[in-house]
């Protein structure tokens, strides 16, 4: 036998084998025959496989976008059309032409560009759209939109009931606080019982302005009434100005505050009023709840993409079961100690909603009984 009969009669072998029959039953038009049945098998597999595909990425519930690397549309779903502008035709086209809405451009970009996943919520006309968008492994993204206008809109209601009953509250109370300071202001008129019973009215009613104030503080954030923009900042005078702001109350208890800051500039995307809102909660409430004499460090420093803000005190810490509550309203570890220390429980409700309208992210650590470390993580 030459060798390319030697070589025909291995493919032949090889042909049975794969058809699982045996080479001397067979004869080569049976298995070209059975080997053309194959393949059209295989091609309805495929078929099937890239129909099921489709009709997974048409009917899934939201908008699913896919994109290359070179931000061409791959895939678009029906989910996409109901709540974003589409133009006709927009597979194969780049993003920005077929699905003519920034934020997702935006979203889709930074996924690549970081290689990690991105969330943004947005509005787009009358619907209140959350996009999530993974960079693939290939070079691509995939993007996830969901309408959450439902969602937004049972929040928005509760919202305005908080802030409504909040602000009717409000009024009443600063009548009362104004008769008290009256009359707390001849304090030789008054008995020693009556001065007394007005103190603690006072001190009360001032605590009831503080809860009003937060409470119309938190809806106002969730509700996104006001404007977040973003400046880039370097973060080092803002602590040293803030670190100065409460070393007075510090000093009241002989709490020494450290600062601990690098050399080179921090520059990272914050809103600044925000800013001084959520590191001014974290380093009231290492104060609040340091013990006399004790020490409360604020460092911050680069980490990857981010600037870390750090608050680290010595004060009695957080159980690992209170760390994931702490940051909701009105949820306190021990409520007696939250009120000795004049706490409304709202603190870290408000720094958690502040860094989530300002791309920041907060967290916790801490060795119960050892003291507590806050952490933020702002966006550079
Ligand atoms: P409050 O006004 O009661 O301090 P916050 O919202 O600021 O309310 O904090 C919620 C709760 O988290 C506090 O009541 C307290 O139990 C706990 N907490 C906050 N900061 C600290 C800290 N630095 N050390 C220990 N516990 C803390």
């Amino acid at each position: 036998m030459s060798a390319r009969d030697e070589g025909l009669q291995a493919a032949f072998e090889r042909g049975c084998l794969v058809m699982g029959k045996d080479p001397n039953e067979t004869s080569l038009e049976e298995l070209i025959h059975g080997l053309s049945d194959a393949k059209q098998r295989a091609q309805r597999h495929l078929d099937r496989n890239e129909r099921l595909q489709a009709n997974f990425f048409e009917h899934a519930p939201g908008g699913l976008v896919m994109v290359g690397s070179d931000m061409r549309i791959h895939v678009l779903n029906s989910g996409v059309r109901a709540v974003l502008p589409v133009v006709p035709n927009p597979i194969g086209r780049q993003l920005s032409g077929g699905v003519p809405f920034k934020p997702l451009v935006e979203v889709i970009s930074l996924a690549m560009e970081r290689g990690e996943r991105q969330t943004r919520e947005c509005v787009a006309g009358r619907f209140d759209l959350l996009i999530r968008a993974e960079a693939l492994e290939d070079g691509g993204a995939i993007a996830v939109i969901a309408d959450v206008s439902s969602i937004q809109q049972a929040a928005r209601a509760r919202s305005d009931f908080v802030s409504n009953v909040s602000h009717e509250l409000r009024t009443p109370v600063t009548s009362i606080l104004g008769y008290s300071e009256t009359l707390l202001a001849r304090p030789d008129d008054l008995d020693a019982d009556t001065l007394l019973m007005l103190e603690a009215i006072d001190r009360n009613a001032n605590r009831l302005t503080r809860i009003f104030d937060e409470l119309l503080d938190l809806a106002r954030i969730e509700a996104r009434l006001q404007e977040m923009a973003l400046d880039e900042v370097d973060l080092r005078p803002m602590i040293q100005d803030l670190a100065r702001t409460w070393s007075e109350t510090a000093d009241l208890r002989r709490i020494e505050l450290m600062v601990e800051l690098p050399d080179h500039p921090l520059v990272a995307r914050i809103h600044i009023q925000a800013f001084d809102r959520i590191l001014g909660n974290l380093v009231a409430n290492a104060i609040k709840y340091s013990p006399n004499k004790g020490k409360v460090g604020i460092r911050a420093r680069m980490a990857g993409s981010r600037v870390v803000v750090e608050v680290e005190d010595q004060g009695p810490g957080i159980d690992p079961a209170h760390q994931s509550r702490i940051f909701e309203r009105f949820y306190r570890v021990d409520k007696g100690r939250s009120r000795d220390v004049g706490g409304t429980g709202l603190g870290l409700a408000l720094v958690k909603h502040l860094c989530l309208a300002t791309g920041a992210k907060v967290g916790v650590r801490s060795n119960p009984g050892h003291g507590a470390t806050f952490s933020i993580r702002f966006p550079t």
